[in-house]
């Protein structure tokens, strides 16, 4: 986990001026990845006290766009944040609950981001999402 003055070279880093709403949805997020929207609101409201739901959002489009965190937003669920950026991981979503983990590429460095045929588009990111049931839910239905 990073400390405050860590997270404040992070921001600033990414030339983003340094706000206390800033550093808390850093932090919530450094400390809970994937978590959604509602979590993170909560979590940085136990931490700065009051803030709006819309400040928050507004901070997690700038850190986003800033490339300090990704979004992901595996289907049929809420958007989610990470501060796992630019390995372009891929995750494991159980369909029952709905708990996300992090799987690295299966071979090496970014091999989904050489496209088999890109057809003349420069790739960036390959979201690769695996289905399946997680260790406790699948205990629970056998
Ligand atoms: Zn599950
Ligand atoms: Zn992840």
């Amino acid at each position: 986990m990073p400390t405050a003055t860590e997270l404040e070279q992070v921001l600033r880093g990414a030339s983003l001026r340094v706000t206390r709403p800033r550093v808390a949805v850093l932090s919530a997020v450094y400390a809970h990845p994937h978590a959604d929207t509602d979590a993170i609101v909560g979590i940085v409201r136990d931490d700065l006290g009051e803030v709006s739901t819309q400040a928050v959002y507004d901070v997690l489009r700038a850190l986003t766009s800033a490339g300090l965190l990704r979004r992901i937003e595996p289907a049929g669920s809420v958007a989610r944040y990470e501060s796992r950026v630019a390995d372009n991981h891929h995750h494991v979503v159980c369909r029952s609950c709905g708990s996300i983990a992090d799987v690295d590429c299966a071979v090496g460095d970014t091999p989904c981001l050489i496209a088999s045929d890109d057809h003349g588009y420069l790739i960036d990111e390959a979201e690769v999402v695996y289905w399946g049931l997680c260790p406790g839910c699948s205990t629970t239905r056998s």
